[in-house]
C-alpha cells in the first residue's frame, strides 16, 4: 500500500494499492484490445468524450480543487485557476482536432495518388508530474486519446487521487476502460512500466529521470518523449515603463506556485540603471505574500509538495551565502508541521553558485545586476536547459535581439510562466525530447503512413 500525505500538516490522507508488475501487464494487454475498437471511432466521436470530461471536471471543480490542493499543498485559489485554465486544452483540441489528423491527400499525374494517413501509435505510457497535473496531464493524455491511442496514465505518486479522479470522469464521460487505466505507485511502478512493451513513452518531469527513462527505453525503438525541468531566465531591461509592475509580474513568475512550475521564473537579470528601484520594489512585493494553510482562498505560498525539496532549498542558499550572495528575505524552512520554506530572495549572486545553475522548483530566486545587454545574453545563455526565457522591456526590436539567439524552446516579451495551446510546448538540451501542444503536440501521438495509389 502506498500512504498519501499532506504535505501542509503532514496528516495521512488516503492509502492506496500499488500496481505491481503483473497488473501492468495486464492493464497493457486490456488497452491493447481497447485500442483497436476506440481507433476505428472518428475523431468526432472521440472528441465527444473529452468534450464531456471537461464539462464534468468543471461541474465537480470544488471537490477536484479540494483533492488537488490536499495533496500538492497548492494554495486552493490556483488549484482553481489551473483546473479552469487547462479547459483551453479541450476547447483547442475541439476546434483542431478534426482538421489535424484528417488524411492529407495528393494528386498525382495518370490516375497515381499519394495520401499521408495519421494512424495512432497503439498504447502509450503517460508518466506524469505533480506541479501541474491537470495541465500535463492534459497535454499528454487528451491529445493521445483524441489521436485514437489508449493510455497507461501513472499520475506521479503526490498526485495519485487527482490520478484517479481522471479516471473516474473519464468513464463517466464515456471514455472506455479499456482505453484508459491509471498505475498508482512511486518510481518503482514507474521503472515497472519501462520493462513491458508500450508503444510510446511520454513523460513529464525531472532530467535525471528522464534521462533514465530515455536509455532504459532505447532498445524498444518506439517514440519517446520527455518534458523536463528548465533555469528559465528572465532579463528585466532599463526601458521599462513602469520598474514597479516590472518587479510585481517577476516575482509572480518566480513564486506563483510557490516557484514549482517548470518555466517559473529560475533566475532574474536586472539593468544596472534601474536595479536599486528593482530590487526595492520586488522585495516589497514578496514580503506582501500570505503564507500559509493552502486551504485559505488569501494564501499564495502553500508548502512544498516534497519534503525532500527543502534540503536541496537550504543547500541553495548555503552554497550562495558561502561564495558571497546577501540573503534579502527568507532563506530556511518555516517552524512548526508542513513543507513550508520561506520565500527567499538572493542578491549579489553569480554563476559560480548553485541557485543560478540547478533548477531550484521552490520559492526562492537570485537576483544578479547586469551592464548592458550582452552581459545579459552571456548570463541567460549559460545554462544547459532549454525550456524559456523571457525579456522585458518596452522595445520589441531590443528584446527580440535577445530572444531570438535563446536556445529555448519558448521565448517571453513582458510576459513568463506561460502555457498556452496555440504553440508548441518543448524543451531543448536538459529541458526535454519532443513537442506536446498545438497541431505538432498531436503529431506526437501518431505515426504518418504514406499511401501510394495507382489505378489502373
Ligand atoms: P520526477 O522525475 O521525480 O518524477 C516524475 C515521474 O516519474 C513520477 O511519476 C515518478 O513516479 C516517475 N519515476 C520516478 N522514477 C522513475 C523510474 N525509474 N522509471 C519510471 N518512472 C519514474 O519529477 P517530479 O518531481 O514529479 O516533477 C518535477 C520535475 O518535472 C521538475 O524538474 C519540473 O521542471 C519538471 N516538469 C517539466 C514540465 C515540462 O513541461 N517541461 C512540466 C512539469 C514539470
Amino acid at each position: 500500500m502506498m500512504n498519501i500525505y499532506n504535505p501542509s500538516n503532514e496528516q495521512l490522507l488516503k492509502s492506496v494499492e500499488e500496481d505491481s508488475s503483473q497488473t501492468i501487464l495486464d492493464k497493457l494487454n486490456k488497452l491493447r484490445h481497447g485500442q483497436l475498437l476506440w481507433s476505428q471511432k472518428t475523431v468526432a466521436e472521440r472528441l465527444n468524450c473529452i468534450v464531456k470530461f471537461g464539462a464534468l471536471v468543471q461541474s465537480n471543480i470544488d471537490n477536484l480543487a479540494k483533492v488537488l490542493t490536499s495533496e500538492t499543498g497548492k494554495p486552493i485559489q490556483q488549484s482553481y485557476n489551473e483546473i479552469r485554465g487547462a479547459n483551453n486544452r479541450i476547447e483547442h483540441l475541439k476546434q483542431n482536432a478534426e482538421k489535424w489528423l484528417a488524411d492529407n491527400v495528393i494528386e498525382g499525374l495518370e490516375g497515381t495518388y499519394e495520401k499521408i494517413i495519421h494512424e495512432p501509435l497503439g498504447v502509450v505510457a503517460n508518466i506524469s508530474a505533480w506541479n501541474f497535473p491537470y495541465n500535463v496531464g492534459y497535454n499528454v493524455f487528451l491529445y493521445a486519446l483524441v489521436a485514437g491511442n489508449s493510455v497507461a496514465y501513472k499520475p506521479s505518486e503526490f498526485a495519485t487521487l487527482t490520478g484517479l479522479a481522471f479516471a473516474d470522469l473519464l468513464y463517466e464521460a464515456g471514455v472506455p476502460e479499456n482505453v484508459f487505466q491509471c498505475i498508482v505507485g512511486d518510481g518503482s511502478t514507474g521503472q515497472a512500466m519501462l520493462e513491458v512493451a508500450f508503444d510510446g513513452y511520454f513523460f513529464t518531469g525531472s532530467y535525471p529521470t528522464g534521462l533514465h527513462i530515455l536509455k532504459e527505453v532505447a532498445p524498444k525503438m518506439v517514440p519517446v518523449q520527455l518534458e523536463l525541468g528548465g533555469k528559465d531566465p528572465l532579463y528585466v531591461m532599463d526601458d521599462v515603463k513602469d520598474v514597479k509592475v516590472a518587479a510585481v509580474n517577476a516575482a509572480e513568475g518566480a513564486f506563483y506556485n510557490n516557484g514549482q512550475s517548470c518555466c517559473a521564473v529560475e533566475r532574474i537579470y536586472v539593468h544596472e540603471n534601474i536595479y536599486n528601484d528593482f530590487i526595492k520594489f520586488f522585495l516589497e512585493e514578496v514580503e506582501g505574500y500570505v503564507i500559509g494553510d493552502p486551504e485559505s482562498e488569501n494564501t499564495f505560498i502553500g508548502p512544498l509538495t516534497r519534503k525532500g525539496q527543502l534540503n536541496l532549498l537550504r543547500n541553495q542558499v548555503d552554497d550562495a551565502i558561502s561564495k558571497g550572495a546577501k540573503l534579502l528575505l527568507g532563506g530556511d524552512e518555516l517552524a512548526g508541521k508542513g513543507n513550508f520554506f520561506a520565500p527567499t530572495i538572493l542578491i549579489e549572486v553569480n554563476h559560480e553558485m548553485l541557485v543560478m545553475k540547478e533548477e531550484s522548483f521552490g520559492p526562492i530566486i537570485g537576483i544578479q545586476k547586469v551592464k548592458n545587454d550582452e552581459e545579459a545574453i552571456e548570463l541567460m545563455k549559460d545554462t544547459e536547459y532549454g525550456l524559456t526565457s523571457a525579456v522585458f522591456s518596452t522595445d520589441q526590436a531590443r528584446a527580440e535581439q535577445v530572444l531570438k539567439i535563446m536556445n529555448t524552446g519558448t521565448v517571453y516579451w513582458n510576459c513568463c510562466d506561460r502555457v498556452s495551446p496555440n504553440v508548441p510546448w518543448s524543451g531543448r538540451n536538459k529541458s526535454g525530447v519532443g513537442t506536446t501542444l498545438s497541431s505538432q503536440g498531436i503529431r506526437a501521438f501518431t505515426q504518418p503512413k504514406a499511401y501510394h495509389w495507382r489505378e489502373v
